[in-house]
């Protein structure tokens, strides 16, 4: 390296891994042999330690619902993931997803139920479906807690919480709205 700027020369290290070369000329002296590390930091993998567990907002639940947050969005991706814990009887309000969800219950006994639809039971091991805009709640079982991940991709709307009736299963045609904050 025989360029005339000092700190030009500070660039021109070995290379190393994870980073990028680049030759360019230096602007002072037209000295265009000099090699060029570029700090830009390569993408590698990641450890991260278990981030707190916080309790599910009483806008959103009925009863007690503690939440592992996994994969948060960020400026990259809006992928969410949290793992949700229902006591028994604990449930979700009405709402829905606007990118669709996936659930996997790992643990325990829980329901669910679409709009209009039946109030089905799901244990560990199940995968629910849950498409776009499609309004649902879920939560654990009367005698049982319930553990689930959920898997999803932008916001929800949430509504009115599911009632007791609504999940004890007496009312046949459960209704809601979708007034309400997102997520
Ligand atoms: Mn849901």
């Amino acid at each position: 390296m025989r360029c005339c700027d000092p700190t030009f020369k500070e660039h021109s290290a070995e290379s190393r891994s994870g980073e990028e070369r680049r030759l360019v000329r230096c602007k002072r002296c037209g000295e265009e042999s000099g090699v060029v590390i570029e700090l830009l930091r390569k993408a590698s993998m990641e450890i991260e330690p278990r981030k707190p567990t916080y309790r599910g907002p009483e806008d959103w639940f009925t009863g007690d619902v503690w939440i592992d947050p996994i994969v948060e969005p960020d400026a990259e991706s809006v992928l969410s993931v949290i793992s949700v814990h229902f006591h028994p009887g604990a449930r979700t309000a009405w709402h829905a997803h606007v990118g669709g969800q996936i659930l996997h219950v790992t643990e325990g006994e829980g329901l669910v139920q679409t709009r209009g639809g039946q109030i089905e039971t799901i244990r560990a091991g199940d995968v629910v479906h849950t498409p776009a805009q499609e309004w649902h709640w879920h939560g654990a079982s009367r005698q049982h807690y319930m553990t689930h991940m959920s898997i999803t991709q932008g916001s929800a709307k949430f509504g009115l919480h599911v009632t007791d009736a609504e999940y004890e299963g007496v009312d046949a045609e459960p209704t809601s709205d979708g007034t309400s904050q997102s997520r």
